[in-house]
């Protein structure tokens, strides 16, 4: 080979591409004979979507055409139901399109070639390093205390000059507690108002401790706070792809313009907006995913487990070194849960059947 043709460049993706964490997505469990298979890896809603959003869908049959961009009738649903302004609103192909409208808009990598810094904490949503890495930002994780719990001082003691973004995740993902609004409140007085504090509430529909806090309550005293839902949990809309962020004007202006176009098919509007519509009954069998939750974590508790407050439709048990173990054990009862390396294993709320068979592998994994 000449030393011309060994100059030629091969075609490489940027170098922060073979940097970022990859993604492990939940998987179903492998079948077991003799067992039903569940799947409490994902966060999902066990529960299909009500009948009146699946007549909703199967009714759509313009799919020939583009999407409302903007999603208008959607976000008139939700400034009535939320009691905010629809103009507040900018959707997302779920709360993780929201979030890389947020973080493309304020974070990245300046003309001088430096990286903005994005706080959050750790453990906390893993689709975060991803999405803060892929936009040219660096991601500065402030590990959570012993007790889940995001550390807020930590996180005030990370900023500096480069802080652009703050994720507040609430509860938090794998770990549960939730966050107060004294906690955020005081948090957000601490931070430098040129810096945008995204408050990440997936799970806020399963939340119940009173001192919790409603990003929504919040964000109309707070120029510089994000709040970010979704319809993929509670409403069990996961697979359409539909969240939403809510913030002030000079925020949504700025998510508008770096949002991807058409990136809502009607689809999921639609499935949304009737699933708004039909909130009392959304919210029912929400609650008896909380009454659910409430039931694991009596009964772990019973067993003798010791693991964070749990606020969302999952519980965490701080396994360590045996984290992988209990996922092969829940495994081979045809059940399958998320092991995070050696840190811990996060179990979601399902069908009744796979939350009672959960209780009784935990209880085996400890005698
Ligand atoms: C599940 C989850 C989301 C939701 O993602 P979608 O893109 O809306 O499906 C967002 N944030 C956290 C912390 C989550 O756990």
């Amino acid at each position: 080979m000449s030393s011309e043709e060994k100059s030629v460049p091969t075609l490489r993706p940027r170098p922060v591409v073979d940097r970022l964490p990859r993604y492990a997505a939940g998987k179903p469990a492998a079948p077991v004979p003799g067992l039903e298979a569940f799947k409490l890896a994902s966060n999902e809603n066990p529960l299909a979507p009500l009948p009146e959003v699946l007549t909703a869908i199967a009714e759509q049959v313009a799919i020939n055409r583009y999407p409302d961009s903007v999603a208008t009738k959607l976000r008139e649903k939700l400034g009535e139901y939320l009691g905010v302004p629809a103009d507040d609103i900018v959707t997302g192909a779920g709360s993780l399109g929201g979030l890389v409208q947020i973080l493309s808009a304020f974070a990245g990598q300046n003309d001088d070639g430096k990286p903005d810094e994005v706080i959050y904490a750790w453990r906390s949503f893993e689709a975060y390093p991803i999405c803060v890495q892929t936009t040219g930002a660096a991601s500065v994780a402030v590990p959570v205390l012993a007790d889940g719990r995001h550390d807020l001082d930590g996180m005030i003691a990370a900023i500096t000059d480069q802080t652009k973004v703050i994720i507040l995740c609430t509860p938090n993902n794998p770990t549960g507690p939730s966050l107060t609004k004294a906690e955020v409140e005081g948090f957000l007085a601490r931070v430098p108002a040129h810096i945008l504090v995204v408050l990440d509430e997936a799970y806020t529909e399963f939340v119940r401790d009173p001192e919790a806090v409603d990003g929504i309550q919040l964000y109309r005293s707070y120029p510089n706070l994000v709040v970010l839902r979704t319809f993929s949990k509670a409403h069990g809309l996961a697979n359409l792809r539909v969240g939403y962020s809510v913030s002030q004007p000079h925020i949504t202006e700025s998510l508008r313009i770096v949002a991807t176009p058409f990136a809502v098919s009607t689809l999921a509007q639609d499935a949304a907006v009737v699933s708004l519509e039909n909130i009392d009954k959304v919210l029912a069998r929400v609650e008896e995913l909380v009454q659910e939750r409430n039931r694991v974590v009596a009964g772990l508790k019973k067993q003798g487990w010791d693991f964070p407050e749990s606020q969302g439709n999952f519980v965490w048990l701080p396994l360590g070194e045996r984290s992988q173990e209990f996922a092969q054990a829940a495994e081979k009862q045809a059940l399958s849960v998320r092991a995070f390396g050696v840190e811990g294993v996060r179990v979601s709320i399902g069908e009744v059947e796979a939350n009672s068979r959960f209780l009784s592998i935990a209880k085996d994994f400890v005698q």
